[in-house]
């Protein structure tokens, strides 16, 4: 059994958890934001579900709920913030004025986030600079969950990138993927759940190759997808997260000091391009590659099923199951 919801009231809802559990108005909005948008696009594992995740890791005192960012003007095309161990959404929304200012400017800008915390979908982050009419690349690193090419334990990330460019006449293009065969939320679902995962996702602790989510979650790690070409994507959101930002590397995670934390304390990379300084009529380009596209038989490009669940969302209501409405419901008042 469900209940249906409208965006508005699971907002709502899920602002008055995050300000029960001692964040600031603003970055409450901010975080509420992208778990909202997950649920509603059915993006399951980054939605209600990591709820109580984010009230463990506020509760342990891992992240700070009211953190207040730095934004530094750091070079004509980089802005630098120092999300204060906050939310990396609130640290990105602080840059955000800064970053499309230089973009505009200089056809190019980037910035880079530390000493943040992402636990959630990456596509909300590069979604709305394409709606802007900008090409955004988002590259997030997390703590040790997946074994590098060739190791038998866990060192990298699941260090999720997305891709967001505009499409003539709809919504963007987005793509937002894991480094990771799966992501960290899937198998949590699936260990919940008890369903399979696909075989060779991941490693035991012993490092022997294992489909099994819970011996995976037992100090074992996922194998990166695609093999040896995965994990250099992986090791590429590793250094232009994590170094490039002087964001943590995942493999100096310290949430084991704080039980409860679940969320990661490192970096985050966005970079934006403005089609529109190249003199290359981008858009009559773009809008002939998605004929292409179209006329090669590809009928499903990334985001299309997320755009589809969300147009029947604002349609028809959010759908949320009881246990879970009962679950946040309860988080809300205790
Ligand atoms: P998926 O493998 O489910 O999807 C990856 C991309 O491929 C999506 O853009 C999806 O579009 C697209 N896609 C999937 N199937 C098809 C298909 N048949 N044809 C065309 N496109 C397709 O994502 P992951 O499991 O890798 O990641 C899930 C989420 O986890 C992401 O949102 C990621 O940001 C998040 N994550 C967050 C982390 C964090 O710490 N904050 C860490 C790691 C991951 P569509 O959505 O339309 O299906």
């Amino acid at each position: 059994m469900s209940r249906v919801m409208s965006v508005a009231e699971l907002t709502t809802l899920v602002v008055s958890v995050f300000e029960r559990h001692g964040t600031s108005p603003e970055n409450a909005r901010h975080v509420a934001a992208v778990v909202v948008a997950a649920e509603r696009d059915g993006s399951r594992s980054h939605g209600l579900f990591r709820m109580p995740g984010y009230v463990s890791t506020l509760k342990s005192g891992w992240v700070d709920g009211r953190a207040v960012s730095v934004v530094k003007d750091a070079a004509p095309g980089l802005v630098a913030v120092d999300a204060a161990n906050g939310f990396a959404q609130a640290a990105l929304a602080a840059g955000t004025p800064l970053l499309l200012e230089k973009a505009r400017s200089h056809g190019i800008a980037a910035i880079a986030i530390r000493n943040s915390h992402h636990f959630a979908a990456l596509w909300p982050d590069v979604e709305g600079f394409a709606e802007a009419g900008l090409f955004a690349l988002a590259l997030a690193n997390t703590r040790s969950r997946v074994a590098p090419w060739g190791a038998k334990r866990k060192f990298l990330g699941t260090n999720p990138m997305a891709f967001a460019c505009p499409r003539p006449g709809r919504e963007p293009l987005v793509w937002d993927q894991a480094s990771a065969m799966v992501a960290h939320g899937e198998i949590l679902l699936a260990a919940k759940q008890g369903h399979p995962l696909p075989d060779h996702t991941g490693l035991d602790a012993k490092g022997n190759p294992t489909s099994d989510a819970r011996a995976i979650l037992d100090d074992g790690a996922i194998l990166p997808f695609g093999g040896h070409k995965g994990a250099s994507i992986a090791f590429l959101v590793e250094i232009l997260a994590g170094a490039l930002t002087g964001g943590n590397f995942g493999y100096e995670d310290r949430s084991a000091a704080f039980p409860g934390a679940m969320t990661s304390n490192a970096g985050e990379c966005v970079i934006l391009i403005d089609p529109s300084r190249t003199g290359g009529a981008v858009d009559a380009r773009l809008a002939g590659l998605f004929e292409q596209l179209a006329a090669a038989g590809v009928e499903r490009l990334p985001g299309d099923l997320r755009y589809a669940r969300r147009r029947r969302s604002l349609a028809e209501g959010i759908a949320v199951p009881d246990e879970t409405y009962e679950t946040v419901r309860r988080l809300a008042s205790g």
